[in-house]
């Protein structure tokens, strides 16, 4: 069932926090997304050392070691009793009377819930994603996952709108970065290719683990910056994320990619890491 956490309390229903919280009033916080299978967390180490990058990135020193954190997560995720659930974390700055500034040495107000999820079958991904392009005018600050997220909830509001799934992220000089909560990868005359883990792009965890599986694969792969056109002349594009897995894009501003079906280098992939992470 839905669980949630605040400061040290473990509560069914949900939590209130001080309306003075920094998160709410500048959005000064940092999160994870962490999916289980099977009754089982993926990838936490990754998103526990994710995690304290984007803390140091805004200045934020989180009152636990990366063990103490891994703990508090897996104990408080094995409590919700979900075999596959969502558990998300944030940690903001703490609370105070509004002021652009901060004292360091506040304390940080850790919030976590982890929701049940239904596992999605193999043909859910395989049926295929549409996507939208849009302006990617975020800030130079990509790599850290915080919790201002306006950019891309009005990107991905943008692309639902328009009867899409996501919204794929271009720069100014036709650059594709990432999408609104996933990163992209194409693939063209059997390259893959992914934007290089940058100050652009959340380096996602689960890109980390499609590269790996790109790899033991046979796939050749590039961390390389690719253009809106590429988009067009692709054979394959997909996302990934650590709730979208691999999801084959087979539209892109109303123009089918490849033949209009997940593309067979997809496929592989995705095969692989489907089963991959089940089988913990
Ligand atoms: N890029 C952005 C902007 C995201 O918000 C996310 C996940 O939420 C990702 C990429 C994918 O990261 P991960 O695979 O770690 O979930």
């Amino acid at each position: 069932a839905l669980l949630y956490y605040l400061d040290g309390e473990i509560l069914e229903e949900e939590p209130k926090v001080s309306a003075q919280d920094r998160g709410y009033n500048f959005g000064d916080g940092v999160y994870e997304v962490i999916r289980s299978y099977r009754g089982k967390l993926f990838a936490l180490e990754d998103h526990v050392e994710r995690l304290f990058r984007s803390a140091s990135y805004i200045d934020l020193k989180l009152p636990y070691s990366p063990d103490e954190m891994s703990k508090l997560i897996t104990d408080f995720y094995n409590k919700s009793g979900n075999p596959e659930a969502a558990v998300y974390l944030q940690i903001t700055r703490g609370a105070a009377v509004r002021n652009h500034t901060y004292e360091r040495g506040m304390k940080p107000v850790v919030f976590m819930y982890s929701k049940p999820l239904d596992d999605k079958p193999l043909s859910y991904y395989e049926g295929g994603f549409k996507a939208i392009t849009v302006h990617d005018g975020r800030w130079d600050m990509c790599q850290a996952k915080t919790i201002c997220l306006l950019y891309n909830i009005l990107a991905k509001q943008k692309a639902k709108d328009a009867g899409c799934d996501e919204a794929i992220f271009v720069r100014d000089n036709g650059e594709v970065t990432e999408c609104g909560s996933s990163n992209l990868f194409i693939i063209k005359d059997g390259i893959l290719k992914t934007h290089p883990a940058d100050n652009r792009i959340l380096s996602g965890i689960t890109r980390k683990y499609v590269i790996e599986v790109a790899r033991k694969n046979g796939v050749h792969f590039r961390n390389e910056i690719f253009y809106k056109e590429d988009l067009f002349t692709a054979d394959e594009v997909f996302m990934t994320g650590t709730l979208s897995e691999i999801s084959p894009f087979v539209e892109i501003d109303g123009k089918t990619v490849g033949n209009g079906k997940p593309g067979e280098i997809t496929l592989k992939l995705l095969h692989s890491f489907y089963e991959m992470v089940r089988s913990v």
